[in-house]
Formats: C-alpha cells, sequence, structure tokens
C-alpha cells in the first residue's frame, strides 16, 4: 500500500505566533453575542491562532441544538475582521462547504460522524476538489485507523495539500474517565505511518468534562503532537452544547500558561547523556533477543522429548506455576504485573505455537 501522503508543512500555512499552535473557540455558534464575547478575550490572550466554531452540529437527539447556520458564517466573518484570528467550522455536506467557503472561512474540518462514511467524506471531498482550503480530519468515532488513514486519503487526492489530523478519542464500550477513550497507540501509529502529517489533539472531545484537559493536553504535547484544539465559551455553563467540558477563555489561558513545552533537542550534555542510555538499551535489547531466542531452543528440545514419550504440549499445572512464580520474582525487581503477565502469556503462546510444529512433524 501507498503510505504518503502529499501535503505541505503546515508552517506553510499554519505559522504559529505562540506555542503550542491553539485552536479554540465555542462548541457551537449560539449568537452573534457569545460569538464575540468569546472571541474578544481568547484573542487577547495571544496564544489562540484558529477561532472554531461549530454552525451545523451533529446531534445524537433531533432535540439538541443543531447549530445557527448560515447566519453564523456572518459572525465568523466578524471574528476575522475585528480579531485578526482564522475561523474553522465543521462541514459534513457539500452543501456546508460551499456555504463555508462563500463566506471566507478559513479552515474545514470533517467532524468524527462523518470520517466513519466513506460515501459522506466522498461527497464532502468532491466539493473541495480544486479549493486550497485548509482541512482538519477528526478520527472516526470508532477506533479504526484505517478509516481515519482512508478520510485523510481522500481528502489528499481531492488536491488538498493543507491537510492535519484531530486526535479526538474514540468510543470504547467499557466506562473509562473519558468521555472518549485516548488510545493514544492509534494517533501514535497514525503519525509512524505518516511522518509528515500534523496531528492536533482536541481534549476537550477525549475528556468530556472539564477536569483532565490539562492532563490530556500536556500528554498531547509530551507525544509531540502539533497543536491543540480546545472548547472555550465565555460562559460554559450556559452553553448549548456540550456545556461541562468548556473552558473560560481565562481558564484556558492558564491552563495553556501552565504546560510544559518540552522540545526534542536538548543541551550537547543532555545530548550525549541520552546517547549513553540508549547505546545501553540497544545493548539490553540485544541480550533480550539473545535470551528470547535461547528459551524457545529449550522450547524445541521439550517438545522433541514430549513428542518420543507421547505426552502433551500443554502441561496445565506447570504453566500455573511458572506464571505465580515469575510474577513473584518479577514484583521483586518492580515489574508491572499486568505487563508481566502479558509478556508472560505471549512467550507461552509462542512456545505452544513451536513445540504444536514439531509434534506434527513427521
Ligand atoms: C466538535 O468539534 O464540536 C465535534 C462535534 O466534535 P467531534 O466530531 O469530534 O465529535
Ligand atoms: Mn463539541
Amino acid at each position: 500500500m501507498n503510505d504518503r501522503l502529499d501535503i505541505l508543512p503546515i508552517h506553510a500555512w499554519l505559522p504559529a505566533t505562540a506555542e503550542p499552535l491553539l485552536i479554540s473557540g465555542p462548541c457551537s455558534a449560539e449568537s452573534r453575542e457569545q460569538v464575540m464575547a468569546t472571541a474578544a478575550p481568547l484573542s487577547r490572550t495571544g496564544l489562540v491562532e484558529v477561532f472554531r466554531a461549530g454552525i451545523w452540529k451533529p446531534r445524537s437527539r433531533p432535540s439538541g441544538f443543531r447549530g445557527a447556520g448560515e447566519e453564523a458564517l456572518q459572525w465568523l466573518r466578524e471574528v476575522q475582521q475585528q480579531y485578526h484570528l482564522k475561523t474553522a467550522v465543521e462541514v459534513a455536506t457539500p452543501q456546508h462547504v460551499e456555504l463555508a467557503l462563500k463566506y471566507g472561512v478559513d479552515i474545514l474540518w470533517l467532524g468524527a460522524r462523518t470520517v466513519v462514511n466513506p460515501f459522506s467524506v466522498e461527497e464532502v471531498t468532491e466539493a473541495l476538489r480544486g479549493t486550497d482550503m485548509p482541512v482538519l480530519v477528526k478520527n472516526p468515532v470508532n477506533p479504526d485507523l484505517n478509516l481515519w488513514i482512508g478520510a485523510l486519503e481522500r481528502v489528499n487526492r481531492a488536491g488538498i495539500r493543507k491537510l492535519a489530523a484531530i486526535h479526538r478519542g474514540f468510543y470504547f464500550f467499557a466506562r473509562t474517565p473519558y468521555r472518549n477513550a485516548p488510545m493514544w497507540e492509534i494517533p501514535i501509529e497514525l503519525k509512524r505511518r505518516f511522518p509528515e502529517l500534523p496531528v492536533f489533539v482536541d481534549p476537550s472531545h477525549i475528556c468530556g468534562s472539564r477536569e483532565r484537559i490539562r492532563e490530556i493536553s500536556q500528554k498531547a504535547l509530551d507525544l509531540d503532537m502539533c497543536g491543540l484544539m480546545i472548547e472555550s465559551h465565555y460562559d460554559p455553563d450556559h452553553a448549548w452544547s456540550d456545556a461541562a467540558q468548556q473552558l473560560t477563555p481565562a481558564a484556558l489561558e492558564d491552563m495553556i500558561r501552565s504546560l510544559t513545552l518540552r522540545t526534542e533537542k536538548g543541551s550537547p550534555a543532555f545530548e550525549g547523556k541520552l546517547e549513553a542510555l540508549r547505546s545501553e538499551i540497544d545493548k539490553l535489547d540485544a541480550e533480550l533477543l539473545d535470551i528470547l531466542a535461547r528459551r524457545m531452543e529449550v522450547v524445541s528440545d521439550i517438545g522433541r522429548y514430549k513428542k518420543e514419550n507421547d505426552i502433551t504440549i500443554l502441561q496445565l499445572k506447570r504453566w500455573s506455576n511458572i506464571i505465580r512464580e515469575r510474577l513473584e520474582d518479577g514484583n521483586q525487581l518492580g515489574l508491572d504485573e499486568h505487563f508481566l503477565r502479558q509478556v508472560l502469556e505471549m512467550v507461552h503462546k509462542e512456545s505452544i505455537r513451536i513445540q504444536n510444529r514439531i509434534m506434527n512433524e513427521e
């Protein structure tokens, strides 16, 4: 598969004047007053690059606030003019794209509910073809990396080169402290597959409440994500959508200023020490691999011996003893029990596979 996106670096279309690169604004544009009352203090923080606002809201129930629609695009124009902020809205249909373009919105994003459906993504991307619009693609509601990549590819193939992803967490069947489980391994894998792709994090929709937004924002920075999208409302408790997760502009400013920015490169002394530690890791990994290979050789010997004597592969009592003893030993060494159990189970599975092969070969 061709794992490449033909995109421009983010600083070419969204230069950051402050760190981290911040997109903020209300979940929904509710009224002209609410939009202005939120944009004014956000612009005064000097930290916000882009003002976001939902104009067409995808709601689970039809009774929810469905957005102010076209009228709100005029308010966003005022935000651009008065506060010199770029604007961003969610688009889910070709008509949304057409209207957003007509009113000069700067950046469009595809929401989690749109990205789950390749037909919808295709309709929207056809409407984008031939434009030069920056587009942000949220992850789909369900934890499916390929579906996310597919949407990014569809947008890119429509000729959109100002492209970025937004990680907003995933639906998870079990209860977690989050509204949408972060499952960091998914955005990390996305970054590994597409190192050129900027990935934003949306702590608001991951958390669903104000409490953990700082923690998720810090984690995003520590994982070298390219920026944050955070919902802010001048009066969050009375917001018409997502009231529990929005921050006042002042709270947002405090939170952002409390974050620690870590850079990828440190001083020469730091780099030297890091290099030494890394070479130690390389040596230990080599030993680990050698030991694993030797263990599997012994496992093969046991397999042959069992075969000669017509003994079954799996001897449950022996396995239960191994687990118990190894967990005790690991505990002494300070290893996490859950982690160690997973490692042991994988080693055991591989041992059984090897013995199975020996038992069944001529
Ligand atoms: C939003 O950004 O307000 C929104 C609806 O987000 P998501 O598509 O991530 O649920
Ligand atoms: Mn929202």
